[in-house]
């Protein structure tokens, strides 16, 4: 699939240190998860490596803080004029290394591109105060400066957007930045670094160091330590987020974790049954189910269960799987063979313990699985509790909106949640009752670069997106100007 590029030149394989394609002296396969083919050699780099990054973000910083906000702006706006130039073969590569259908990698192309374009203009409002002084010989400050070499350790679900949204803050707020991309998907991520090079970031300001996911632990155990680095940003499991927390706690590093969701998609009785099957569809399947933010857990009102139950089958049956290359695919391949046991796993758990299978239920051939709805879910099995990740659905039942309150809120994550209803008075109190840091009303998708993405509970810290987003990039420092 990658030969069909219109610039095979964003083909790079090579990790980028200090404006510098870097080799490595082992290099690690990366496949096409629709073929299981392989596409790429890409340098598996280690802690040398590592090392060699922090020091040339670190030599970076200076020149790169010295610059105007302006000067930033006009750099990051041209890094997005060429992810948009470029957005087809962005998107093809994205396609074959992570699965997800072209038009829908191509949406992230567009959708990653437009964090650079927002913190472009962000970058200009990086203000700071005056404040009232408590004695008329002072003058109170406070200034905004840049927080220092940044790090970034990012998902395979989206390749580039994942990477966007925290480099785009950092440089925009004049920080340098050390990239590790996932092992599953860093082409995407060196195509995008290459568009930086050719928008005149300098050298050392963007690195990305590529490894396999066991230097990767490697790489990610350098970067926790290293004193030079000020900042992590990380999304991903929370199991890797609290490894990182903790590796990072000896530097009382700065952190923003987006870590795992399981969320409720609530469908009341007052609810447009149809725009709610709409939203769950669209809600669950993207990305074949592989976001952080896809509803895990459906919970519908007694009333309208048997219908929602019926309707949103029938849609799901529609749902074409297929190569993301393929004209007409909803939803491609799972990233990986463990994927596809934990929706199995899931699904055969439903099932053993009462739950009916409405549409799909089985694994296809390679590393497909059926869009798949149980009905009949009940509290005790592991899909309520666990995030699927995965392309499977399972409905649950409830009377009482205290009591689909309560059970939405019955778990340790708190990333998004999802509720249809037509009744302003619900609308007030549900969102309100929701411990989640996201919630969506009779919609299904709800991010943009200009909203705060992010979590509560053990969703993580911080926010990323919109003018919170460039909070953790920045430290505050407090002037107190006396003798006047
Ligand atoms: P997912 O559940 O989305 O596969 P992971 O949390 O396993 O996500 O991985 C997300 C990112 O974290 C990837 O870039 C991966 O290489 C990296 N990673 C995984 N384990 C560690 C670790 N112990 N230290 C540093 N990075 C890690």
């Amino acid at each position: 699939p990658l030969a069909l590029l219109n610039d095979s030149s964003l083909l790079k394989t090579d990790g980028l240190i200090n404006g510098q394609w870097v080799p490595g002296t082992s290099r690690f396969d990366v496949l096409d998860p629709a073929t299981g083919q392989k596409l790429a050699d890409v340098a598996n780099l280690g802690p040398a490596d590592a090392e060699a990054a922090i020091a040339a973000a670190n030599a970076a910083w200076g020149p790169w803080k010295a610059k105007t906000a302006k000067e930033r702006s006009i750099l990051l706006r041209k890094w997005y004029d060429l992810l948009m130039a470029n957005q087809d073969d962005l998107g093809r590569i994205m396609t074959a290394e992570q699965g997800k259908p072209l038009p829908e990698a191509k949406g992230e192309v567009a959708y990653g591109a437009s964090f650079v374009e927002w913190f472009a203009e962000e970058a200009k409002r990086v203000n700071g105060e005056t404040l009232p002084q408590f004695d008329n010989n002072r003058r109170l400050m406070v200034l905004k400066q840049p927080i220092g070499v940044c790090a970034a350790i990012t998902p395979w679900n989206f390749p580039l957007a994942m990477i966007t949204r925290k480099v785009a803050p950092a440089l925009a707020a004049g920080c340098p930045v050390v990239i590790k991309p996932a092992e599953l998907t860093p082409l995407t991520a060196l195509a995008a670094a290459e568009l930086a090079i050719r928008a005149g970031i300098p050298a050392g300001v963007l690195n990305i160091l590529t490894a396999d996911s066991d230097r990767s632990i490697a790489v990610g155990k350098v970067l926790c330590a290293s004193d030079v680095v000020r900042h992590i940003s990380f999304t991903g499991s929370t199991e890797v987020g609290r490894i990182l927390m903790a590796q990072s706690a000896p530097t009382v590093k700065k952190m923003s974790l987006e870590l795992g969701g399981n969320a409720p998609f609530i469908v009341f009785d007052d609810a447009d049954i149809d725009s709610a099957v709409e939203g769950a569809f669209a809600s669950k399947y993207r990305n074949a189910g592989q976001t952080c933010v896809c509803s895990n857990r459906l919970y519908v009102q007694a009333g309208v269960y048997d219908e929602f139950v019926a309707k949103f089958a029938a849609k799901v049956k529609t749902a074409k799987v297929g190569n993301g290359f393929e004209e007409g695919v909803n939803q491609g391949p799972l990233i990986e063979e463990a994927a596809l046991a934990k929706v199995q796993r899931h699904v055969d758990d439903a099932v053993a313990k009462g739950a009916r299978v409405v549409a799909g239920g089985k694994r296809l051939p390679g590393q497909f699985f059926e869009p798949t709805v149980v009905a009949d879910a009940t509290a005790d099995m592991l899909c309520a509790r666990e995030e699927t990740f995965g392309p499977f659905a399972p409905v649950f039942k409830f009377q009482t909106e205290q009591e689909a309150i309560d059970a939405a809120n019955n778990t340790e994550f708190g990333l998004a949640s999802y509720f249809y209803s037509r009744d302003i008075g619900r609308i007030y109190r549900v969102s309100e009752a929701l411990e989640y840091g996201m919630v969506g009303i009779n919609v299904g998708i709800l991010a943009t670069e200009h909203v705060p993405f992010g979590g509560v509970k053990q969703s993580g810290l911080g926010r990323e997106g919109s003018h919170h987003g460039m909070d953790d990039y920045v430290e505050i420092k407090y002037l107190c100007l006396g003798d006047i």
